[in-house]
């Protein structure tokens, strides 16, 4: 089976919990952390079944799953980090300590700002920011990872 596990049990009661944790928490947590605790899920649930690795999980995340909530964030993250990546790099110290400006990457940082504020408006701003702080994790991983830590 070379299918992803997420993919393939989508109408599993515990893939439909998965899926429905991973919306709610994908503005809140990275991805990585996600990729962890739905992994730890799997492994519980179906020690040895196939297309559950770390990495299956997060390809699932980043190509197969279509929910809004979650694909707005992932944009939404390269996004921002395409920005920062840019940012570093607008301006330089040239001869005679003269501050240059690059324009031609200002420009694409503005166009850049302006996407993400679009994101912003178009989307559910509650379910995009992170200052409220609201996690959840399923309640069964919860309590693996006590088990885990002892
Ligand atoms: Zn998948």
């Amino acid at each position: 089976m070379s299918k992803c596990w997420l993919c393939e049990y989508n109408q599993e009661p515990e893939a439909v919990k998965l899926s429905q944790f991973l919306s709610d928490n994908a503005a809140f947590m990275g991805t990585h952390q996600i990729v962890r605790i739905i992994h730890a899920r799997l492994k519980e649930i179906d020690p040895h079944g196939a297309g559950h690795s770390e990495s299956d999980i997060e390809e699932h995340i980043k190509s197969h799953v279509l929910i809004p909530q979650v694909k707005v964030t992932v944009m939404l993250r390269s996004l921002i980090m395409l920005m920062d990546k840019l940012e570093s790099g607008l301006m330089c110290t040239g001869e005679d300590d003269i501050t240059i400006i690059d324009a031609k990457n200002v420009g694409i940082y503005l166009k850049l700002v302006n996407e993400i504020m679009q994101i912003y408006k178009t989307g559910e701003t509650n379910k995009l920011m992170f200052a409220d702080g609201h996690i959840s994790a399923p309640q069964e991983t919860v309590g693996a990872k006590k088990k885990r830590l002892g």
